[in-house]
């Protein structure tokens, strides 16, 4: 994917701010449009935060009206916007996955709603593959009965703001058959 980085802010900083009055961009908040990164402080730039915002670029890119309907709905979902953000942060941690702790902190903080757990937003960055198909469906689906890292076996569910993992003794015992 093709884009430049520039230094100006992009058209729609004064609507931004209306919404988020903390992002600001002369102190290096990075925001993206068509085929531009916009940070003031491109000193601040890094591999995986240019991972993280290609796939914004994409992301408004596979969406409609030049990525407007991107941006209205990232601006007004909660929900929205924490989807498109676990893929941009799971993009950054596979960049360096030194940053993992980092990344998982912001994903799970306050700055995009407080929705997941700091241990959640680990699960969310770090485990992507969902390989088998659902067994059976619930309130829940579950995707699958994975080893994980830690050596304990969990069930993924698959839930509005995507695949959390969740011990097997939370999970309703007739899933399982
Ligand atoms: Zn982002």
């Amino acid at each position: 994917m093709k884009y430049k980085v520039v230094t100006y802010p992009p058209w729609y900083l004064s609507l931004w701010k209306k919404k988020f009055p903390f992002a600001d961009f002369e102190k290096g908040v990075i925001m993206v449009w068509g085929k531009k990164i916009y940070i003031n402080r491109p000193d601040l730039l890094t591999i995986p935060l240019i991972r993280h915002e290609e796939v914004h670029l994409r992301q408004q890119k596979n969406s409609y009206l030049f990525g407007l309907i991107w941006l209205i709905r990232y601006v007004f979902s909660v929900k929205f916007r924490f989807n498109q953000e676990i893929e941009a942060h799971r993009a950054e941690y596979l960049a360096d996955k030194k940053n993992l702790y980092h990344v998982a902190k912001r994903l799970s903080s306050s700055l995009y709603g407080n929705i997941v757990s700091y241990k959640e937003a680990i699960d969310l960055i770090k485990f992507e593959e969902i390989k088998s198909k659902p067994k059976s469906k619930s309130k829940y689906e579950i995707y699958n009965i994975i080893k994980t890292t830690s050596g304990g076996f969990h069930s993924w569910l698959n839930t509005s703001i995507g695949k959390i993992r969740k011990p097997n003794s939370e999970v309703p015992n007739e899933l399982f058959k």
